[in-house]
């Protein structure tokens, strides 16, 4: 096929040879009027083509494509050419848009995508039905216009999406979901619904179960520690052969009375979704409190010497007070400190039983921590000490009258309190428990006026 400029060049330079040719055999005034009248009519074909072809692009369908005609021709086939090679491409893309759209709806978990203002660019199916959206009129349009939950947005503008939020379903207020967020490249944001209702209906059986059980064994075991103890205090009712015997059976129901007393206290932590009590700890007497608690601790360890073997600081900022629930938090010190002395021995000449603890503002935010000198910990055991029963020395915390239970009765009262715990320690030398609170939790009072 011929180059469309050589195509042109050729009938232009024919027409000319022909015009050339007239002049020579006729006159000047014939072959100008030759010349003029073909070019006017070479113009007029080209305005035709081009009015079809601006036409044409009014309504661009293939089949409607002209056909044309000279250099036309050429240009309308390159034009068909390039059309089908676009249908093409557009089916490719629309059936892997459409694979697309299946397979994402095909999901379980709800997934919308934000624009930068937060505006819903695109969501699945499950998306609208979790969240109650629809996208063909709510695309374009903030999503906390339509997701009003204060929580919810209060989660979507804190740009801390590390934890996933709980969430009611918007049709049915017995469904949980838990969405989670993540931040794209993009300036987007890309929101994940789940639906929770049939595990958390599994965690409530759980919950129950063990506060059901706890309790059906709190009664039988009260009257067997009971029974145990009248019989150890009447006199010649145990003989001296039995008494060994006798001891180690009070000290194991102790011991289980304590586990269930702290398995109720978790669940009961558990069970109370709502926010805690938010009046204002006189941080000053519950640390005395808690000091007096350690000190008793301490003693009770060391019972032959009948003294405190540790040595027990404390370092408070007296103008610091904090907000939360005063029985909790007493809970969280009172573990964090006896586990410092439980773990600190002090029958050992190197060791002097230091026990650091501290309530100070630091980063601008409240922080409760207690320092030992105690056993430490092995970096890879620090991440699994709040689980449940997660111990790791278990005789040294069955010796000392622990439970398990107690690391994780501290994280989830912090969590109610939105505190973080934070463990920092190194084996043989010791350990520091900080527990840190959101600096919305802190009160500051005036000093004292000494006169
Ligand atoms: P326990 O009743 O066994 O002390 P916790 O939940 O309070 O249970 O603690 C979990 C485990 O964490 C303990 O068994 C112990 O191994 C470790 N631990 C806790 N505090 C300390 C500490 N201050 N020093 C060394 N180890 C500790």
């Amino acid at each position: 096929m011929l180059d469309i400029r050589l195509k042109a060049g050729l009938l232009l330079g024919a027409l000319s040879i022909i015009c050339i040719f007239l002049w020579l055999i006729s006159s000047t005034t014939t072959a100008l009027l030759v010349f003029s009248s073909s070019l006017l009519l070479y113009l007029m074909s080209h305005i035709f083509w081009l009015n079809k072809l601006l036409y044409w692009f009014k309504k661009p369908a293939l089949k409607d494509i002209p056909e044309g005609s000279g250099l036309w021709e050429d240009v309308f086939n390159a034009l068909l050419k390039y059309e089908r090679n676009n249908n093409l491409n557009q089916i490719k893309l629309n059936s892997a848009l459409e694979r697309f759209n299946l397979t994402a709806n095909a999901i379980p978990d709800g997934l919308v995508i934000l624009g930068s203002v937060n505006e819903i660019e695109w969501c699945t199916t499950n998306a609208e039905n979790q969240l109650g959206l629809d996208l063909n009129t709510d695309k374009n349009l903030p999503i906390v216009n339509l997701i009003r939950d204060s929580h919810f947005i209060a989660y979507l503008y804190s740009e801390a999406y590390s934890e996933p939020l709980k969430l009611r379903h918007c049709r049915n207020s017995e469904a949980t979901l838990e969405i989670q967020i993540i931040q794209l490249a993009s300036n987007q944001k890309l929101l994940i619904s789940r639906d929770m209702t049939q595990l958390e209906k599994v965690d409530v059986m759980r919950r129950d179960f063990i506060a059901n059980v706890s309790h059906e064994l709190r009664t039988p075991l009260t009257v067997v520690g009971g029974f145990l103890e009248t019989l150890s205090d009447m006199e010649g009712a145990v003989p001296e052969n039995l008494k060994s015997y006798f001891a180690m059976m009070q000290e194991q129901t102790g011991r289980m009375r304590r586990i269930i007393e702290d398995l109720l206290t978790l669940s009961t932590i558990e069970n109370n979704a709502g926010n805690p009590n938010n009046s204002e700890i006189d941080m000053h007497s519950l640390l005395e409190m808690v000091c007096n608690d350690a000190l008793g601790l301490s003693q009770g360890l060391n019972q032959d010497v009948k003294q405190a073997k540790h040595h027990i600081h404390l370092d408070a900022d007296s103008t610091l007070n904090l907000r939360g629930a005063i029985d909790e938090l007493r809970s969280v010190f009172s573990n964090l400190v006896s586990n410092a002395i439980r773990y600190t021995p002090t029958n050992d000449a190197t060791n002097s039983g230091e026990i650091l603890i501290s309530w100070q503002l630091k980063n601008d935010q409240p922080v409760f921590s207690v320092r030992d000198t105690g056993i430490g910990i092995e970096e890879k055991h620090i991440d699994r000490l709040t689980e449940r029963f997660y111990r790791v020395d278990r005789s040294r915390s069955r010796e000392t009258g622990g439970t398990g239970l107690g690391l994780s009765i501290v994280k989830h009262i912090l969590i109610r309190h939105q505190a973080k715990l934070e463990i920092t320690s190194e084996l043989g030398v010791g350990s520091t428990f900080s527990a840190v609170f959101p600096k919305a939790r802190m009160v500051r009072k005036h000093a004292p006026i000494i006169r």
